[in-house]
């Protein structure tokens, strides 16, 4: 199974369809919703019906070398504004990098996405100089004769310079599509948002996030459906755990659940309290990765393969064999309610510390009393 074909929103992939069929599909559309609910895959989905020169019923043939060059996103008349570091930086010099990062996790979200770009840590928008490169670009003849399409991936990030895509969007030139992306849609100039077609991407069904990884992802169907439902109906965190391919925060593990175990209050304080400096994004993702890390106890690492450094498999050790495994499923419910309401919480150090406590007493609760090492 192909993404192009099913990103795991039916209805949405269905309403396309009734658009491209009746020749209907306007110029300008904004997908927006909540992280993770598949925007930018049903963007590329679309943009293959919209650069195949040999539609079937307004469809893409994935048969036509426009279809086979779409479908890698290397396409010329198909362009990119994204959100960048540097108000020199131009989305074409990025391409790289950002067919690297659709093609692991197109449901990435911006954080993910500075980590391809290298651009870690640094304030990112859409700046005024890649909105000129890519409107004169738009002007040009499309290469293949055909239409051309622009996809603004997180066009909150174009705050006022949205002004200067007004006009364009308004009366766009010849056989050219916009498709704008966002998962904060009110912070989208109001002027830009009337002139789209607004299609609302919900939470995905745990069921499509099933599907999706053993189709797509070739995840194992017991596999998926735990991660499923571990993902908060987000595609892109069930990917994350599903690849593995989180931050490294072993240290952090480490030192948290040193300070839990040996129940000192002062050592839980010192560390709630760094954790809650940290980036807020950089505290979600370190639940993430700590929900990963309890579930390779749970499963004994049997699943997932080794944990790929011997102090977390000692640890992991240590864990499956002096608790009884019904407290694993408490803590990454204590886990998930925490990566909520980080985003929520003015004082995470508190919520950190709550929750540190919170996992020692199920902890003691749980010991396994027979063991003796
Ligand atoms: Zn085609």
């Amino acid at each position: 199974m192909s993404l192009l074909d099913h990103f795991g929103q039916p209805a949405i992939r269905q309403q396309m369809d009734v658009l491209l069929e009746g020749n209907r599909l306007p110029h300008a559309m904004l997908f927006y919703g909540e992280p993770g609910s598949g925007m930018l895959p049903g963007a590329l989905s679309l943009v293959n019906d919209i650069l195949c020169t040999q539609p079937v019923k307004g469809k893409a043939c994935r048969n036509c070398p426009a279809c086979n060059r779409a479908s890698k996103h290397i396409h010329p008349d198909l362009h990119f504004l994204l959100p960048l570091a540097g108000a020199k930086s131009l989305s074409s010099a990025f391409y790289g990098p950002w067919r690297e990062a659709i093609a692991e996790n197109p449901w990435m979200n911006v954080f993910q996405w500075t980590r391809y770009g290298d651009m870690e840590g640094k304030q990112v928008d859409i700046h005024k100089a890649d909105i000129q490169q890519v409107t004169g670009d738009l002007s040009l003849e499309a290469f293949e004769g055909g239409n051309k399409v622009i996809i603004i991936w997180m066009a909150q990030f174009l705050a006022r310079e949205g002004n200067r895509l007004l006009k364009l969007i308004e009366e766009p030139p010849d056989r050219t599509y916009f498709i704008l992306i966002s998962n904060q849609r009110e912070r989208i100039l109001p002027t830009i948002r009337s002139r789209c077609m607004q299609i609302y991407f919900p939470p995905m069904e745990v069921k499509e996030i099933t599907t999706l990884l053993t189709e797509v992802y070739e995840v194992s169907t017991e596999d998926a459906e735990v991660i499923a439902r571990q993902s908060f109906q987000d595609m892109g965190r069930a990917l994350t755990l599903a690849k593995n391919t989180l931050m490294d925060f072993k240290d952090e593990m480490a030192s948290w659940f040193r300070a839990i175990i040996s129940r000192k209050g002062q050592d839980m304080a010192t560390w709630a309290d760094q954790m809650g400096r940290q980036d807020k994004e950089e505290q979600k993702q370190f639940a993430l990765y700590a929900t990963s890390f309890v579930r390779n106890i749970v499963w004994d690492f049997a699943d997932t393969g080794e944990p790929e450094n011997a102090d977390g498999k000692e640890m992991i050790k240590y864990m499956h064999t002096h608790y009884a495994p019904d407290v694993w499923p408490l803590i990454i419910m204590g886990l998930q309610q925490t990566h909520e309401k980080v985003t929520r919480n003015a004082n995470t150090k508190l919520l950190w510390l709550s929750l540190s406590i919170t996992v020692k007493n199920q902890l003691m609760a749980h010991r396994l009393q027979h063991i003796n090492a």
